[in-house]
């Protein structure tokens, strides 16, 4: 039996990719070799964040990374590693760190950061799904005297409706448990949030409705190719797949890209997240990024969550106990003491690319398959848009070349 189109990886992007095949007409069938419950896209932090927020390779990234490692606060670790692609890849990100890159990076991030707003108030309204969102804003908030004084530097002047730089009062008010360490605090209005364990399981739900068609626990590990075309993709457990058109959305994993040859720039960046229950009078109002610390504290309907650390270099997938401490240790140095109620531990990998662009786009030579790829840091944040963008090209049968958003936000062509 041959399908129409295969989605090879069941993560935020190959949902979003689905959701809009499917509003176009297209039969979809998911291929994941989990069951969709516990992937990178459920474990994150949920900032919907393109707007005032640098990428990760920003100028003077590893001045304050060395910096924090001396303060043991530091949430980047590089792990030795004989993998020579990792040291490849963190020569790029040096190299990205400069300012004419982040300006470019950060325009790219407001443009794709803006429909994929639009898109998700869409989806939910259209579709009647919860995904927990709320446009409220993110609160940054500053541990370092000297990053907060730079921060103040650049935005020296007053735009109501995309940031307010916050007096001790309302720091309070909106970070009831931040303690009197804190130096600063900046609300940048634009940005959103939401639940992504609510927003994955509701996107599911609708396109299981929708007719998509899941294939859960089914590892795809080999790809046949023929007359420039996948013919099939095979699966551990001896199954064949045949379709018209393939989209790899596999996560920081690059098997598949492997065999067929793609080297994909970008390596998995190790994170954690707790989930918790805290007393409700100290929850923060808004999600709040700790700037210096690379901690996240995000409110949900039903809870708080915290995510941190970036480890490069890490092959283990497991919680480890240590890191968990790291992240606590580092919060309540500029939080109130509270206990974590009901504490969920979770770790999972982003796929990184240097410059916090997509790998996104067709093969060069394999006319029916579709990379939707290298979604590292942002991708909870972009991938309506990205979704949009793959769906274009697929019906519209339009080439890479003939994509402006292809041309301008993959990596690929940067
Ligand atoms: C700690 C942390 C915090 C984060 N916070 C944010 C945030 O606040 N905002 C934001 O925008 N982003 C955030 N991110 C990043 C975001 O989570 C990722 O960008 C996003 O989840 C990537 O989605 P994905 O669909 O590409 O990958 P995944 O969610 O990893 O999905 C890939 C899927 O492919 C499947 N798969 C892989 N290989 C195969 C195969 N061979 N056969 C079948 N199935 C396969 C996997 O089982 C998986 O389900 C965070 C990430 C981390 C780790």
């Amino acid at each position: 039996m041959k399908r129409d189109i295969i989605i090879i990886g069941g993560g935020i992007v190959g949902l979003t990719c689905a959701y809009f095949l499917n509003k176009a007409g297209r039969e979809v069938t998911i291929i994941d070799e989990g069951n969709i419950t516990n992937s990178t896209s459920f474990g994150n932090a949920g900032l919907l964040s393109a707007f005032d927020k640098s990428p990760l390779s920003y100028p003077g990234v590893v001045t304050n990374t060395l910096k924090l490692m001396l303060k043991n606060q530091s949430p980047a670790i590089v792990h030795p590693t004989t993998d020579l692609n990792v040291y490849k890849w963190l020569l790029k990100f040096i190299i990205n760190a400069n300012e004419k890159r982040t300006n470019k990076t950060m325009m790219l991030f407001e443009k794709y950061g803006e429909i994929s707003n639009r898109l998700y108030k869409k989806m939910q309204k259209d579709d009647n799904l919860d995904f927990d969102f709320h446009h409220d804003g993110m609160l940054s908030i500053f541990t370092e005297e000297k990053t907060y004084q730079e921060k103040l530097k650049k935005y020296n002047f007053v735009d109501e409706k995309r940031f307010k730089v916050l007096d001790k009062e309302e720091i309070n008010e909106y970070l009831p448990s931040g303690t009197d360490k804190i130096k600063g605090g900046i609300l940048f209005k634009r940005n959103a949030r939401f639940d992504p364990k609510r927003a994955m399981s509701e996107l599911k739900r609708h396109l299981e409705q929708a007719g998509v068609e899941f294939i859960l626990n089914e590892k795809i590990d080999n790809i046949s190719f023929k007359d420039s075309k996948v013919s099939y993709i095979h699966s551990k457990n001896g199954e064949f797949y045949e379709a018209e058109h393939f989209i790899m959305s596999t996560g920081y994993q690059t098997l598949l890209a492997d065999i067929r040859k793609k080297p994909l720039m970008m390596t998995p960046a190790k994170g954690y997240s707790i989930t918790f229950n805290m007393p409700e009078e100290l929850k923060p109002k808004v999600s709040t990024l700790f700037n210096d610390l690379f901690i996240v504290m995000t409110p949900r309907r039903d809870n708080v969550r915290l995510t941190s650390k970036l480890e490069i270099g890490s092959e283990n997938p497991n919680v480890v106990k240590k890191q968990i401490e790291s992240i606590k240790k580092n919060f309540f140095e500029y939080n109130k003491e509270f206990e974590m109620i009901n504490e969920e531990f979770w770790s999972g990998f982003r796929p990184l690319t240097p410059n916090d662009i997509p790998l996104i786009g067709r093969d060069d030579e394999i006319k029916n398959l579709t990379y939707a790829m290298g979604l590292g840091w942002l991708g909870m944040t972009f991938a309506p848009a990205v979704g949009k963008i793959i769906t274009e090209l697929i019906v519209k049968d339009k080439s890479n070349a003939k994509s402006d958003d292809i041309l301008l936000f993959s990596g690929f062509y940067q």
